[in-house]
């Protein structure tokens, strides 16, 4: 593994007047910058039922922590069987006789209102976020946040209009759905799942992740100021068997599912022989390819962005560096050199580039990843940043030498860890790009149009990036191939795994 040399870091202050030693690419130290808005919470959440806030029936709570300094930041109710019951309770009575009653233009008002009240909100809510998730401010702030009431904006301006949504048919609404989202974009995921339910007129029961519910639950104070009917949307927390209970209930006509292929699994398999309608969005090891006639420098910036964006903590991560044996060594120095810019540390710091990462569990997870591809062989790059004493960080992690057998070349790591496999051919690049079980995103990096094309439609992967990284866009179709899930969110495919056609 290389080493650094140590070098006097100088601060921002000292820089111009005296010259201490100074590598190329070393940080400089910059003043903390912490957010400071206030993120507004409460310090105990209960279940939201009914349009409103319910205590749990086993009377139950667990904490939420805060991983960037292990404090708790609140309690979040427990749900069992009974209080999922009283939810789907809540939501069919409101798809009978409330929500699922109003014309698609009424709808639209109400969406609308949810969208600029999260606007209004949206620096508490961004603050919120990164303290619970984990997150770098300056992401929660200028995606999460913004791209969540953009999904609304877009779903808002399709209820009126779902005659287009299957042209030369008309559409209604399933009914009640039940939907589950993981932990990594916790707001974002929960615009994805509500908006295009709820602008096909269908009424919701929603379940977030365990370490990461308290954006959902100020979401419902939202709900409550936008007026939405009681029920249309009830928010269930918990963990263990809340999920299972959210995903098999009854009442549900569909479910969408957000998380690991692995839970992805059990619930297919438990919903086997239903007559449920299910979306499935899973893992993923995405290959981010880059020839020898790339701009570089940009390719660089992309595969940055593809990996170490929220701690790597993306189903559709460009986790896999697939490139040209041409560039391969001038690529990877240059990305070595770029690691060793980012700011590891305080995830409310707007300088900070890596936040923690969400829970000790997936740290552990990541570490033990990580020990497998030293164990293999492949060669570990991490930059020598100071990790702060308290609080779930990792070091940006680059392994070259990789092969397609090594586990680190083949199992979503979910963390800021990077694989670098070489190519000699487009049809090598297109054999080992899809070579996984997964299929969720890809993508390329060339100067040639033609190129981007052959390599779009031979991937198997649900988007393909040309140029670009990480790129978003509610208009846009999102969902995997292969054992990456089945359904599609954003755009007009999105809503049509909400409706029945009639
Ligand atoms: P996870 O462990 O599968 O959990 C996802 C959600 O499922 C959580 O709310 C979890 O609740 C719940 N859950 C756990 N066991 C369940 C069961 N038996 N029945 C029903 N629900 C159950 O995934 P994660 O670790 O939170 O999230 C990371 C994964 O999500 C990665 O694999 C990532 O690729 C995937 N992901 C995919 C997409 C996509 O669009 N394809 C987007 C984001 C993330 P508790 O943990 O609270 O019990
Ligand atoms: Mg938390």
């Amino acid at each position: 593994m290389p080493t650094l040399t140590a070098t006097k870091r100088p601060t921002k202050r000292s820089a111009g007047r005296s010259a201490p030693e100074l590598i190329f690419g070393d940080l400089w130290e910059y003043d903390p910058a912490p957010e400071t808005a206030d993120p507004k919470l409460k310090p105990r959440y209960d279940l939201f039922i009914g349009g409103k806030f319910v205590a749990p029936a086993s009377g139950k709570y667990f904490d939420s922590i805060n991983p960037a300094n292990e404090t708790k930041l609140a309690e979040i109710a427990l749900a069992n069987a009974a209080d999922v019951d009283a939810a789907y309770a809540a939501a069919q009575k409101a798809f009978t006789t409330t929500w699922g009653k109003l014309p698609g233009k009424e709808r639209a008002k109400y969406i609308y209102r949810l969208a600029r009240l999260l606007q209004d909100r949206a620096r508490e809510f961004a603050v919120a976020e990164t303290m619970d998730g984990g997150k770098p401010i300056k992401e929660s702030r200028d995606f999460d946040v913004p791209m969540a009431a953009a999904h609304f904006f877009y779903h808002a301006g399709w209820a009126d209009k779902l005659d287009y949504v299957a042209p030369g048919r008309k559409v209604a609404p399933l009914g009640v759905v039940g939907q589950i989202i993981p932990w990594n974009f916790p707001l974002l995921m929960l615009a994805w799942k509500l908006a295009p339910a709820l602008a096909m007129g269908n009424t919701i029961v929603i379940k977030p992740a365990e370490t990461t519910s308290v954006t959902a639950l100020k979401f419902a104070e939202i709900i409550q100021d936008a007026g939405l009917p009681p029920g249309t949307v009830n928010i269930v927390t918990g963990f263990g068997d809340t999920g299972a209970a959210v995903m098999n209930h009854p009442t549900a006509v569909k479910v969408a599912f957000t998380g690991s292929t692995e839970v992805g699994k059990i619930i297919m398999r438990s919903l086997a022989g239903t007559d449920k309608n299910m979306t499935m969005e899973l893992g993923g090891k995405a290959a981010n390819i880059v020839f020898d006639d790339a701009p570089l420098d940009q390719a660089v910036e992309g595969i940055v962005n593809g990996i170490f964006f929220n701690q790597g903590h993306v189903c559709c991560a460009g986790s896999r560096l697939l490139v040209h044996e041409p560039v391969a060594a001038a690529v990877l120095a240059k990305l070595k050199t770029r690691i060793r810019t980012l700011r590891v540390g305080d995830p409310l710091d707007k300088n900070t580039d890596i936040g923690a990462i969400n829970s000790k569990e997936q740290l552990t997870r990541i570490e033990k990843l990580v020990a497998s591809g030293v164990k293999e062989g492949a060669e570990m790059f991490q930059p020598a940043c100071k990790l702060p004493s308290k609080g779930y960080y990792f070091r940006p992690t680059v392994f070259s030498g990789v092969s397609m057998s090594h586990r680190i070349a083949r199992e979503e790591i979910f963390g800021p860890v990077l694989s670098v496999l070489t190519f000699r051919t487009l049809d090598e690049a297109v054999e080992k790009a899809n070579n996984t079980a997964y299929g969720l995103s890809a993508g390329v990096w060339t100067d040639k149009g033609s190129r981007i094309l052959k390599l779009s439609t031979e991937l198997k992967a649900g988007v393909v990036w040309a140029n670009t990284y990480n790129k978003f866009d509610p208009t846009s179709p999102f969902g995997g191939y292969k054992e990456s899930g089945f359904g599609r969110e954003g755009g007009r495919q999105g809503l049509l795994d909400y409706c029945k056609l009639v």
